[in-house]
């Protein structure tokens, strides 16, 4: 008999939590048969994520529980967002189909052992968090130590400051979708703190889990936060100055490059803040947001 997906879902859940028991109980090692290893070891396939049905995409009318609020708290300057609510509506078998997929593709990244040192080190793997259904997606390069604890992307000190840029745009952080390069925090032996660049093995071998979550969610825009989310995603190695405010395409998707939130905590000038707002503001008009002159005129000059 077919095993329902919402069984094997449950089982694959449970499998997952036994293991991350014994891993918290000091267990290093399962004994596994040749086979699943191998099996566990194949990259996600486009046949075991089942693909959504085709988005509409379009902005509509409300919906309860998509509704995109006002932020909670206001960014460094802004004080309050005047957008006019819309929310972004797709059909309920639509947004199933995305979540299941999404759930699925999750269960696999959690149990992903592809980078051995990675897989080792990491007290848990980061997925990815956020609405399966969002027109907007924000990509980042690698989970830090915040991120590894948590097992959630950007919750550290530049994760809060994302999260404010999100909340002034007028959105909230479950109404996007949010998710990095790595799955794994990069690993620093011999050091007891400090974060290290992915190498380009390690984005190698971890970017088919973002293509296929940037393939269930089918976001209208994509923003690039520094320049290892653009090298992930374009291939490109041209530097993030260069390149940020500039619309790119990633599979036929508008990708918007812009500083990463790490660096505005290191340049605090009201002139690079202003350069991040200006791309957000490219990606409001992208979306087809109401956009308030408040909302323009911050991180101006007073
Ligand atoms: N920096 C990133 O690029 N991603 C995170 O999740 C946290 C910090």
């Amino acid at each position: 008999m077919p095993v329902m997906p919402t069984t094997y879902q449950q089982l694959l859940e449970a499998t997952i939590q036994h293991l991350q028991e014994l891993k918290n109980h000091g267990a290093r090692f399962v004994e596994v048969a040749p086979e699943t290893l191998a099996a566990l070891a194949q990259p996600p396939r486009a046949s075991t994520v089942p693909r959504p049905v085709a988005p509409s995409g379009e902005v509509a009318k409300a919906r309860p529980g998509t509704e995109i609020s006002p932020p909670a708290r206001s960014a460094e300057k802004p004080s309050a967002v005047s957008a006019t609510p819309v929310s972004i509506s797709v059909s309920p078998a639509e947004r199933q189909a995305k979540e299941q997929a999404m759930a699925e593709l999750r269960a696999r990244a959690l149990v992903c052992v592809k980078c051995s040192h990675l897989a080792a080190s990491r007290k848990n793997v980061v997925f990815g968090v956020g609405d399966a259904a969002s027109p907007l997606m924000f990509v980042g390069e690698a989970p830090g130590a915040d991120e590894d604890v948590q097992g959630e992307p950007f919750v550290g000190k530049a994760g809060q400051l994302l999260t404010r840029i999100i909340q002034t745009m007028g959105f909230t952080r479950d109404t996007v979708y949010i998710a990095n390069i790595l799955k794994c925090r990069p690993d620093t032996p011999g050091q007891s703190a400090g974060n290290r660049k992915p190498t380009p093995e390690e984005m190698q071998t971890c970017i088919p889990y973002l293509h296929a979550q940037i393939d269930i969610i089918q976001p209208k825009v994509i923003v690039a936060l520094g320049g290892v989310a653009i090298e992930g995603l374009l291939g490109k190695t041209v530097g993030i100055t260069r390149l940020r405010g500039q619309w790119q395409t990633y599979r036929d998707i508008p990708l918007m490059p812009t500083y990463h939130p790490a660096y505005l905590l290191r340049n605090q000038a009201l002139s690079e803040k202003r350069k991040v707002w200006e791309d957000m503001l490219q990606v409001l008009e992208k979306l087809g947001r109401p956009i308030s002159e408040k909302q323009r005129g911050y991180f101006l000059k007073a």
